[in-house]
């Protein structure tokens, strides 16, 4: 389609809207951004306080510039960088720990890992097997076939030693967020080999928010226009075709193409459930959403934490009080975002996303998140001494900045049914409505599915 002079308007300044505006305004499109908040990214957003920049959520980047994230900055003429660190990761679960350099397909550094987890001798060649495995190319009909394949069935077949499920688990719990018995295991090797190949596990300079706001800059930089506090009440149709958008104070905006980076369920009713075929809303009704993650954000008045970022799972005995967690520290990879000798540090775990019981919700949040801090009080001893504050984010805090229902921390869950040809598409039955971010049309880790969304849509419209 010849984008030049179209009418395009995005709802929502997440990374999968902010990417598919600037995009398109390459194109020569008029792009009108329309965003609820008073500040640009939705769950990839960056706030100040007292001299700290700290993430809405608790992010890492699996690919960095090599990944979709930092293409689309390309693309647009963007300057997006990342920070990649060695060690990628310190891993430390059932007591053990070991430092993962950004390496792991290398032999020898896998046998480190192996005798420093304790991964048990007679239970190493399967450990090996999985890793040669997942990184051996595959056609796109094995890949289809594995898309609808249990990853808890994929991981037993090579071995089940507790260690080394502790140490996959972990990037499951990461990647994923769901349980590997939900997961889809093509979804995982995707992401897994993606991550190992590119070397590239990473963090942008300036916070997650910096991502959005590099696309957006782009987008105003080629003409196009972004609306803060500027919510979309409902999408408009007429004679079967999405014609624009109502906004909460009543403006009507025409558009040729209206785009949606509000989650699928909520764009559904935004364009009201009868503009859209039985067999659609049945397949929009039965989609599972990702789990929640409830966190607890600390800025420091001193370097407590001597990784960059840690994946813990606690030994069985410590489960009571402790939980697994994933702990980025964004200051060691970014020093501006703390106070010269201070440091950021955040830490998160999942935990259910539904908001249908709002008190029960939030009861499970406190609970995991006090558990956070005790494991945080048991890694670090002196973290408390050195609080300047702390904050604690549950999964209602993640569905108020992503404007949906509910607080999942991914979107569409990427189960085996939910996956490669199974995923909704960018488009919708709607002519002119189509769909942006994690939980339409791309593959990926979290923040990388929404650009790779992105840039699918992108495709998509110009006929690439
Ligand atoms: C705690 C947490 C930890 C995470 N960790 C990682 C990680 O380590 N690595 C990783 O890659 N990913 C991670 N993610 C996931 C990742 O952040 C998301 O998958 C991704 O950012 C989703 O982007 P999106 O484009 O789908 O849109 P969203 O971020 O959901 O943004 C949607 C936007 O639309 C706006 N909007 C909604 N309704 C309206 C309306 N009616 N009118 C106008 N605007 C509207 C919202 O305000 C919001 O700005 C994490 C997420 C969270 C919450």
């Amino acid at each position: 389609m010849d984008l030049k002079g179209k009418r395009v308007l995005v709802i929502g300044t997440g990374i999968g809207g902010a990417g598919v505006a600037a995009l398109l305004a390459k194109e020569g499109a008029e792009v009108l951004v329309l965003e609820r908040n008073s500040f640009p990214g939705g769950k990839s957003a960056t706030f100040e306080r007292d001299g700290f920049r700290y993430d809405t959520g608790v992010h890492w980047v699996a690919r960095g510039e090599k990944g979709p994230l930092g293409e689309i900055s390309r693309l647009v003429g963007g300057d997006l960088r990342f920070r990649v660190m060695e060690p990628a990761i310190r891993i430390m679960v059932g007591g053990r720990s070991s430092d993962l350099t950004q390496d792991i397909d290398n032999q020898a550094e896998l046998e480190r890992v192996f005798d420093e987890l304790g991964v048990l001798p007679e239970n190493r060649e399967g450990a090996r097997e999985f890793f040669r495995d997942v990184m051996r190319p595959r056609t796109p009909e094995e890949m289809e076939e594995l898309d609808g394949y249990p990853l808890s069935d994929y991981l037993t077949r090579f071995t089940q030693d507790p260690q080394f499920m502790l140490l996959v688990s972990g990037f499951i719990g990461m990647y994923l967020v769901i349980s590997p018995k939900q997961a889809s295991t093509g979804e995982f090797i995707m992401n897994f080999a993606g991550q190992v190949r590119e070397r590239n596990l990473s963090y942008p300079l300036g916070g997650m928010g910096a991502i959005p706001q590099d696309y957006l800059d782009a987008l105003c930089r080629m003409g196009g226009e972004v609306r803060y506090s500027a919510p979309v009440a409902r999408i408009l149709v007429e004679g079967g075709r999405a014609t624009g958008v109502e906004t909460d104070s009543g403006e009507i905006i025409r558009a040729d193409i209206v785009i949606s980076n509000n989650g699928i369920k909520e764009t559904v009713e935004m364009a009201g459930r009868h503009n859209f075929p039985d067999d659609y809303l049945e397949m929009v009704d039965r989609l599972r959403l990702s789990l929640g993650v409830a966190s607890v954000k600390y800025a420091l008045d001193a370097k407590v934490v001597d990784h960059h970022f840690i994946y813990y799972f606690p030994t069985p005995d410590l489960l009571d009080t402790q939980v697994g967690l994933m702990c980025p520290v964004p200051s060691a990879a970014d020093p501006s975002l703390a106070p010269p000798g201070c440091q950021l540090v955040l830490a998160g775990a999942p935990t259910t996303p539904y908001l249908d019981d709002p008190e029960e919700a939030d009861s499970l949040c406190e609970e995991v998140m006090d558990k956070i801090e005790n494991t945080m009080r048991y890694l670090f001893p002196d973290i408390d001494k050195h609080i300047i504050w702390k904050l604690r984010a549950n999964t209602r805090y993640t569905a108020s900045i992503s404007g949906r229902r509910s607080g999942e921390v991914i979107g569409v869950a990427q189960n085996r049914h939910q996956v490669g040809k199974k995923r909704p598409s960018n488009s919708t039955p709607l002519e002119g409505l189509y769909l942006v971010g994690a939980d339409a049309g791309g593959r990926g880790v979290g923040t990388e599915m929404a650009a790779d969304s992105a840039l699918n849509l992108w495709r998509l419209l110009r006929g690439a």
